[in-house]
Parts: structure tokens; C-alpha cells; sequence
């Protein structure tokens, strides 16, 4: 990116209410078959157009045609058996029963790339599509083929690699995987999850990242987070080993988090995504507040690699407010990035 401080968002958007109901994760489809092919695509157009006119800079498709990060692209792969169900404990935090993994996973075909290129054909705005980590992938699933997390992760990155090379091909900018189990098993991180990581954007000439968070704004995660403690420093443990690695971008949260600005200085070198909003609250922020956190990360992050960016996913949340935190994030960029050029 040439223009200093490019704003983008850190992943899913709100969907209209005719296509799912609003505020919800794995809100059910409203529609149905060749219609529901098109709404998904009309709600793409309409995010799409909601983040230009608020002034972002790398656009998405705001996961408007997936009903979740991880289970949508899970759902196209082969070895995956998702009515037998098992109740696993996902990231340590919450309860869910999910899918069991009965044998070889494959994908037969494509997951996203039709609707990557059909981004591409709407903008000629740099793009930016997510993707689940390998490791996250495995915290949503119950294994009963490889019984090894670190086997399936590599499996999955495999899988995921095969994908991104395809959404490469198809016009993306920045391929973006989603890892907000780095946050939680810091010892697997290291062991295998950073690896798994390399293993998936082997081969890719398009821009990586990687987003790690503290989750959506959900009762789960906030329970979560008033346990960690006046000073959140997950990050750490992750940080030096994800600094030698080889992707380009690391996503993370920075607004009303009480993660310690200074750990930033752990990727020092690396582009960097700060969540300059929080997806916690339905309070918009204003461009100054915005700008106040952009300029504590500016302190450890150069300012060529610097990325304005969200949080986390804003699907939880109406969608007024998510579009009032998008002008909110490109007005205090703005600010920024005039104090910078005024130097
Ligand atoms: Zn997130």
C-alpha cells in the first residue's frame, strides 16, 4: 500500500436483516437455494459499498456469504462428519458440541474462490480475504481419525494453503488467517501453530496475515477477559516466535483492551493491524479516540507499517453502529495521517 496508515477491518460484518437475523452468530439463512446464491451476493455489494463510502481503504466481503469463520469453510471438506457430534470445550472457554473428524480430511473443491473473484470484479480496491487457521480450525472439531492435534493442523494447512493459492489467483491482496486460539494454547503456538501457519502460505507471492484477538463481543469472551487480570499480556508468549516467522501482517486487538502497547515492540519489523476499535460495545468511538490509540501504537510500529483496522468481526453487532465504527476508524486515521505528512 502507498497511502500511509490504509484502514481495513479485521473480518465479518453485519448482514442484512433479509438475509440472516441480525446480531447473531451462525444465524440461519432467511433464503434459500439459487436465491439465497444471489442474496449473498447482493449483501456482498452492499457491504462492499457500506466500507467504501465510510473510507476504507482494503476492502473485504464482510463474510457475507459464510454463516461462520471456521464451520463455513469446515462444511466443504471431505472426513468430516457433521451430524455425528461430540461437546468439546472450545478455547478453553465455552461448551459447544461439534463435528467429529472420521477419517482423511480433503477438499474436494474450492470454498471461497467463486466469491473472491466476484469481490474482485466489484472494486479496485486492494482486498483482503479471511480465512480459519490451521489451529483454530482443530479447537472447533472433535478427532477421531488422527488423534493428534498437531497431525490434523498440518493436514488443515495443507488444505488452507491449497485455497490461498486459488484466492491468490483469483485477484486477492492479503490473505488473512484467523488464529484467535494463538490467544489461548501459547505452548502449541510454538511448537507446531506458527509452523502450521508457514505450511499454509507456502508458495504465496500475495501479502499474509495473521489476526489474533480476545473474540468477538460475545458474554463468552467478555466472561473471559474480566479474568485475565488488569493487564492482558497473551500476546507475549507468541510474539517472538511470530516475529521470525514468515507472515507479512499480524492482526491484533489494541482499543479498550488492556493489552500493554509496549508488547508491540515483541513484532517490531513486522506490518501491523491495529484494532483501533472495539467490537465489545455498541458505543461509537470517536476519530479522536481512535487517533489516541493509533499514535500509542505509532510509538512501536513504523508508520509505513502501520494498518488501522478493527478488533475483531463486527457480525455480533447492529448494523448502524458497525457502520458508524467504520467512518469512526477512517476519521481518526485521517487525523493521523495528516499529523504524519505535516512532519
Ligand atoms: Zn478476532
Amino acid at each position: 500500500m502507498k497511502k500511509l496508515l490504509p484502514t481495513s477491518t479485521a473480518g465479518s460484518l453485519p448482514k442484512p436483516s433479509w438475509l440472516a437475523q441480525p446480531e447473531t452468530l451462525w444465524s440461519p439463512w432467511k433464503l434459500q437455494d439459487q436465491v439465497l446464491v444471489d442474496g449473498k451476493q447482493d449483501a456482498l455489494r452492499l457491504c462492499l459499498n457500506d466500507q467504501q463510502q465510510a473510507g476504507i481503504d482494503i476492502v473485504s466481503d464482510g463474510e457475507q456469504t459464510r454463516q461462520h469463520f471456521v464451520t463455513t469453510f469446515i462444511e466443504h471438506l471431505d472426513g468430516v462428519d457433521f451430524t455425528q457430534r461430540e461437546t468439546v470445550k472450545i478455547r478453553n472457554r465455552y461448551e459447544a458440541s461439534v463435528p467429529t473428524v472420521v477419517g482423511p480430511v480433503s477438499r474436494p473443491r474450492p470454498v471461497f474462490v467463486e466469491d473472491a473473484k466476484f469481490l474482485r470484479q466489484q472494486t479496485d480496491r486492494p482486498i483482503k480475504w479471511a480465512l480459519p487457521g490451521p489451529m483454530t480450525m482443530i479447537d472447533t472439531l472433535y478427532d477421531n481419525h488422527y488423534k493428534s492435534r498437531e497431525k490434523l493442523a498440518w493436514e488443515f494447512a495443507k488444505i488452507l494453503n491449497e485455497e490461498a493459492r486459488e484466492l491468490e489467483a483469483a485477484g486477492v491482496d492479503i490473505i488473512q488467517f484467523d488464529e484467535p486460539a494463538f490467544n489461548v494454547f501459547f505452548d502449541d503456538v510454538n511448537d507446531w501453530g506458527i509452523a502450521a501457519l508457514e505450511r499454509a502460505i507456502e508458495g504465496l507471492t500475495c501479502e499474509t496475515a495473521v489476526h489474533i484477538c480476545y473474540g468477538y463481543g460475545i458474554k463468552a469472551n467478555t466472561d473471559w477477559k474480566k479474568t485475565l487480570g488488569s493487564e492482558w499480556r497473551q500476546y507475549e508468549e507468541i510474539f517472538p516466535k511470530l516475529q521470525r516467522s514468515n507472515i507479512d501482517i499480524i492482526s491484533l486487538e489494541c482499543q479498550n483492551s488492556r493489552v500493554p502497547i509496549e508488547l508491540l515492540a515483541l513484532i517490531r519489523g513486522k506490518k501491523v493491524m491495529v484494532g483501533a476499535i472495539d467490537v465489545a460495545t455498541h458505543e461509537v468511538e470517536t476519530p479522536e479516540a481512535v487517533a489516541a490509540t493509533l499514535r500509542k501504537a505509532l510509538q512501536y510500529v513504523d508508520a509505513d507499517k502501520l494498518y488501522p483496522c478493527t478488533n475483531c468481526g463486527m457480525i455480533p453487532l447492529p448494523r448502524r453502529v458497525a457502520q458508524g465504527k467504520l467512518e469512526a476508524l477512517s476519521a481518526g486515521a485521517a487525523i493521523v495521517r495528516q499529523e504524519l505528512l505535516a512532519k
